[in-house]
């Protein structure tokens, strides 16, 4: 094993990105702004012209901020070639497809995705002439490889799903796909290459809203697209005649959040457990959906392929849609918006069974999705008490 294998991920979160060629030694990538880049003379132009991808060329291209977050992305996950940043998280999972899917292909869907995606499947991608076959996310390896059809060129896996909180087999659904010479793509958001090294369990392009975790401010959008050797140069490709960039100054945010990843998404990943156990024991509570919990029915495969918990989970009451909007509208350190991964708590009503159309998703209660903040998880959870009591009146 190198040095740079060896690394823990805790180091690599320190180091990754920094390479002084292009920072000239300081320590956080400065902002470089940048639309025209000068040349020396025509042949140093034409010179940069053949290594666009390598020297500062045009702006679209990115600088030195922008280069060094994807390097960073990229060192998190093991087995990677490398990252494309994108505009969105949403950006860079409509970015990746489109450079794995031509038309008359077929893409295999779990049924757990973040509804945008579904809305991209659904419009653009069938307007293209791209089927999409949505499948139950508890599917075996075995019964994947059923789906399979010859057209059959993608599949897209979302572990957990953001919603439902179904934990896939993601090893054995990505072999499947391997030995099919399909390409499988993962929305990893939820985890992060910290709780879930996406390339190393077998994915093909690990797919990140660095919105989220990776920022963790709640400041600024982006997304990121990071794949094996083979892929990355298609979906950077793809990205590039789409004219597809993203700021300096974004990228800048985004870095800083990242070197804090580690320990926020421990306190994220302990309060949310913390805060799941409270609320399992309170009897409006009919569901606690956290894939961490010891009872969730897919535990085993958390355990096995998961480093730890994250801090988004979803909790079901009993009581109607009326109630469910006076126990959010009664919390006081949740705040109700969308999103999530920033360091303040949110709420949100959710209702899965609207979306779903592979399994009918049985729903055991109107259901609550809480970001777990980087708040004191007591006062959370005094919170919820006062909530659920103010409701109840
Ligand atoms: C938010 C989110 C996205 C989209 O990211 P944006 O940056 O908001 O476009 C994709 N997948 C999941 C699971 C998300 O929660």
């Amino acid at each position: 094993m190198s040095e740079e294998q060896s690394k823990g991920p805790a180091t690599r979160l320190a180091e990754a990105g920094r390479r002084k060629a292009w920072t000239q030694g300081i320590v956080s990538p400065p902002v470089w702004r940048a639309s025209t880049v000068l040349f020396d003379d025509v042949d140093a132009l034409r010179d940069a012209t053949r290594r666009a991808d390598e020297v500062l060329y045009y702006g679209r291209r990115g600088s030195p901020t922008q280069w060094s977050l994807a390097d960073a992305l990229t060192e998190l996950e093991p087995g990677a070639a490398g990252t494309t940043l994108h505009a969105s998280g949403t950006a860079a999972i409509t970015t990746a497809l489109l450079a794995v899917l031509e038309p008359g292909d077929e893409l295999l869907m779990t049924d757990s995705t973040y509804e945008p995606t579904r809305v991209f499947c659904d419009g653009m991608l069938k307007r293209l002439g791209i089927t999409t076959r949505y499948y139950d996310p508890l599917v075996s390896g075995a019964d994947i490889d059923a789906l399979f059809g010859p057209r059959t060129k993608a599949v897209f896996l979302e572990s957990p799903g953001s919603l439902t909180f179904e934990v896939q087999d993601v090893p054995a659904i990505c072999a499947a796909a391997r030995a099919r010479g399909a390409v499988s793509l993962i929305d990893n958001t939820w985890a992060t290459p910290l709780l879930f090294p996406a390339i190393s369990r077998g994915v093909d392009i690990s797919i990140l809203s660095c919105t989220k975790y990776v920022a963790g401010h709640s400041d600024v959008m982006m997304g990121s697209a990071t794949a094996v050797p083979g892929l990355f140069e298609r979906v950077r490709k793809t990205a590039q005649v789409m004219g597809q960039c993203v700021s300096p100054d974004d990228s800048f945010l985004v870095s800083r959040g990242l070197r804090t990843m580690g320990v926020r998404l421990a306190q994220h990943g302990a309060a949310s457990l913390e805060v799941a156990r409270w609320l399992r024991q309170h009897p409006r509570v009919t569901a606690i959906l956290h894939p961490a919990l010891p009872d969730s029915p897919q535990f085993a495969l958390f355990q096995r392929d998961f480093v730890g918990p994250a801090g988004l989970f979803a909790l079901a009451i009993d009581g109607d849609d009326a109630a469910r909007t006076r126990l959010i509208d009664a919390l006081r350190h949740f705040g109700i918006g969308f999103s999530w991964g920033g360091f303040e708590s949110l709420a949100l009503p959710i209702d899965p069974e609207r979306i779903r159309s592979a399994v009918p998703w049985q729903s055991p209660g109107k259901m609550v999705r809480l970001q777990i903040g980087l708040e004191d998880p007591a006062d959370l959870i005094a919170d919820l008490e006062q909530a659920f009591a103010q409701a109840a009146q």
